[in-house]
C-alpha cells in the first residue's frame, strides 16, 4: 500500500529525478513545498518555467544566457585570441569568480569519450571547430576539462584536432586533485593551474 497520496508520490518522484537528490531529500523537499504559502510555491514554479523558457545557449560560446550573444562574448574588453574550453556552464562562473582569466569560453556541455560511446555530437566540439575556422584571431585554446579520464581524453582529442591549424592547445596544469571537478577547486589552485598550463600541441 502506498504511504502517501498519489499527488505527493508524484511530487517526490519528480524531485528525486533531479541530480543529487535522493529519496530522503526528495521527501523532505516535497513536504517543505506542501507547507509553503501557495504564493511562494507559485513564485518558485514560475521562476523554474521562466528560466527554462528564457535561457538559451549563446550561439558563439554555447554557455547559457538570456541574451544572444552572451555578455562575455559581446564584451569588447575580452581577449579574443584565447578560448577556454570547459565542460559545464558552472565552470565558466568558477573561472569568472577568480577574475584571473580575460579571454573567451566555449562550453562543451559534456565530454567526448569513445570508450563510453559518447560521440562528438554529445558535445559542442563541432561548434568549436566551426568557430575556430571562422575566427582567425584565435591563437590559443585552453582545455579546462576535469582532470579525470574523460576530461583527459577530450583534451588530447582536441589537441590532435586543433593543433594542425597552428592554434596552440594547452591544458590546465595537473595541480588540481585527480578526478575532482573544476567546479569545486579553490581559486588559488585554479589560478596556479591556469598559469602553469601545459602545451599539448607538441605531443
Ligand atoms: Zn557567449
Amino acid at each position: 500500500m502506498a504511504r502517501y497520496s498519489p499527488s505527493i508520490q508524484q511530487l517526490i518522484a519528480q524531485l528525486s529525478a533531479l541530480p543529487g537528490i535522493g529519496g530522503k531529500l526528495a521527501q523532505r523537499l516535497a513536504f517543505h513545498i506542501l507547507a509553503m504559502d501557495e504564493a511562494k510555491v507559485q513564485d518558485l514554479t514560475e521562476s523554474i518555467a521562466a528560466a527554462r523558457k528564457l535561457v538559451k545557449r549563446c550561439s558563439i560560446c554555447q554557455n547559457y544566457t538570456d541574451s544572444d550573444p552572451c555578455p562575455i562574448c559581446s564584451d569588447a574588453m575580452r581577449d579574443k585570441t584565447t578560448i577556454m574550453v570547459v565542460e559545464t556552464p558552472q565552470d565558466v562562473s568558477t573561472f569568472e569568480r577568480m577574475h584571473e582569466y580575460k579571454g573567451l569560453y566555449h562550453v562543451l556541455h559534456g565530454v567526448f569519450d569513445p570508450l563510453k560511446r559518447k560521440s562528438l555530437s554529445d558535445t559542442t566540439i563541432p561548434q568549436l571547430l566551426e568557430r575556430l575556422q571562422t575566427n582567425s584571431e584565435v591563437k590559443e585554446v585552453i582545455v579546462a576539462t576535469n582532470q579525470d579520464p574523460e576530461g583527459s581524453a577530450t583534451a588530447l582529442y582536441l589537441a590532435r584536432l586543433i593543433s594542425p591549424s597552428g592554434i596552440t592547445v594547452t591544458r590546465l596544469a595537473s595541480g588540481l586533485p585527480m578526478g575532482s571537478d573544476i567546479e569545486y577547486a579553490d581559486d588559488l589552485t585554479l589560478a596556479s593551474a591556469l598559469r602553469g598550463r601545459v602545451n599539448l600541441s607538441d605531443e
